[in-house]
């Protein structure tokens, strides 16, 4: 497969594709694997984890520069993504050894106990848009608990984990418990559909995540999918001034707004409108469009030519559809800018309910703008969406944060702040948005499955006391 560079459109590495074939040799061999790996003391898994930890950070200049070629966000925010990366490894390594049972109250004479015990061979399937972040989440917490784990990132940007891979093994985790399986839609229909699996993680679009839900029901295999957004973000008159425009502003442009909890509805309180829309638009005009290793970028290209194509279509046909264009950043001249995928990040105003630039996801720097009257007026243009992955509340008046927060249909809201996450909340959809949850305890319960124990303590020679459901 060939990589292209979304800063010219150059072919910058060929990577090889996992035939199908070569996926179920992997599956052969994770399950050996996690016959090893799950005999290992959770104490043992995780001081391994948290050398992959170290590994990641010894090597955070290399990952975070072929994540920045490849996915073509700028320097300093891949290094961050690399570092959060990074630390998934340590915080899932510490909680390697903290995950126990109960022993549980129950009729009669036992000892009833229940215990978590990982599931066998996780696959794990990601997107494009943040690829060393999602094969960490996944992997981390998946290896943690005992299980292996195969990753097939996204065919256009598999460098990051490919280098990842190489340093998992070389920390010394054992083989054929990790593997990174580079390919296209062939080699996840592979994976997914492997019977041998025993758990399905999948990060990407709502259609592909119906396909897998399919492929995973004909072989009963449990599935968490954390699918697409159309978030809203909730501005209120009280809106903290301070920080209100900048949050806004990373709520939508950050990673050129190929973010799935991207903040794309900004929902303006009337009154408020007019001052907002002059600052927000002021913001969008400055934003440092540009390559993604000048240091003075702050918004780089799409990661791939049918994103950049995708974004300027829906632009298009929103402003032809009759939204008003309330600002766009200045791109750099088009001799700089080469063949890259540049868009430029864009606000729209005059939208309709029904518009397909409010229904669905862009995936690119683009936000459209509306108001609204009263706070119930709000909270029901924020849940007109088939979408519930986030949202943004943003008011100084504490009852009203956590009231509209309560009734707001998403897996996270954040209020006078947007775009914070930890591996330690959980963090996952509704609706169009998927199933399940990742992070902290939730992770727990979705990497491992419970066992329960029933142990007689009696030693007469009959049993009288089967039940049978
Ligand atoms: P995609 O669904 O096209 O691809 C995701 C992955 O699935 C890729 O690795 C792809 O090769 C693989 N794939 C495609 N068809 C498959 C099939 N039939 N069986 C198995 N695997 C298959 O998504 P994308 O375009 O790479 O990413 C963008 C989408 O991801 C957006 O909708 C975005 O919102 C979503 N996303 C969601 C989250 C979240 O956490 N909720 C985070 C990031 C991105």
């Amino acid at each position: 497969m060939d990589i292209f560079s979304p800063v010219d459109g150059s072919v910058i590495s060929q990577v090889a594709d996992t035939t199908p074939e070569e996926v179920a040799d992997a599956v052969s061999a994770a399950r050996r694997g996690f016959d090893v790996w799950s005999a290992r003391s959770p104490m043992e898994r995780g001081r391994a984890l948290r050398r992959v930890g170290e590994a990641m950070l010894q090597h955070e200049d290399e990952l975070a520069e072929l994540e920045a070629r490849n996915l073509g966000a700028p320097l300093p925010s891949s290094l961050a993504m690399v570092r959060r990366a990074a630390q998934s490894f340590f915080y899932f390594g510490e909680l390697a050894d903290k995950v126990a049972g109960d022993v549980v109250p129950v009729e009669g004479d036992y000892f009833a106990y229940s215990k978590r015990e990982p599931h066998g061979v996780v696959a794990a399937v990601v997107p494009w848009n943040a690829p060393i972040i999602f094969a960490t989440k996944k992997i981390a917490p998946a290896l943690a608990f005992g299980n292996a784990c195969l990753l097939k990132p996204a065919p256009e940007t598999p460098l990051s984990a490919l280098l990842l891979e190489r340093l998992m093994l070389e920390s010394g985790l054992p083989e054929g418990v990790v593997r990174v399986l580079p390919g296209g839609r062939a080699t996840g229909e592979a994976l997914t559909g492997d019977p041998r699996v025993s758990l399905i993680v999948f990060t990407g679009h709502d259609g592909t995540g119906k396909a897998i839900a399919a492929a995973a029901a004909g072989n009963l295999v449990p599935t968490a999918l954390e699918l697409g957004g159309k978030s809203a973000q909730l501005v209120f008159a009280d809106a903290p001034a301070n920080r209100l425009v900048e949050g806004l502003a990373s709520g939508i442009f950050a990673n050129a707004g190929q973010a799935c909890i991207a903040g794309s509805r900004i929902l303006v309180e009337r009154g408020a409108e007019e001052d907002l829309h002059r600052r927000l638009a002021e913001r969008t005009r400055a934003i440092r469009v540009g390559d993604p290793l000048a240091p003075s970028t702050e918004v780089g290209p799409q990661t791939t030519r049918t994103q950049q194509e995708k974004t300027e279509r829906m632009i298009r046909d929103a402003v032809a559809g009759g939204a008003s264009l309330l600002a766009q950043a200045e791109l750099p001249d088009s001799a700089d800018l080469g063949d890259g995928y540049y868009v430029a990040p864009t606000l729209l105003a005059d939208v309709r309910p029904d518009m397909e630039i409010v229904r669905e996801e862009v995936f690119g720097p683009v936000a459209v703008l509306a108001s609204f009257e009263t706070e119930a007026e709000a909270i029901a243009m924020a849940n007109d969406t088939e979408y519930g992955l986030a949202a943004g509340v943003w008011s100084t008046d504490v009852a009203r944060a956590h009231r509209v927060a309560d009734r707001l249909r998403a897996g996270t809201v954040w209020v006078n702040t947007y775009g914070v996450i930890s591996d330690r909340m959980p963090f996952g959809g509704i609706g169009r948005s998927g199933y399940g949850r990742e992070g902290g305890r939730a992770a727990v319960e979705l990497y491992t499955r419970l066992k329960s124990v029933w142990t007689s303590l009696h030693d007469d020679e009959v049993t009288r006391d089967i039940e049978l459901p």
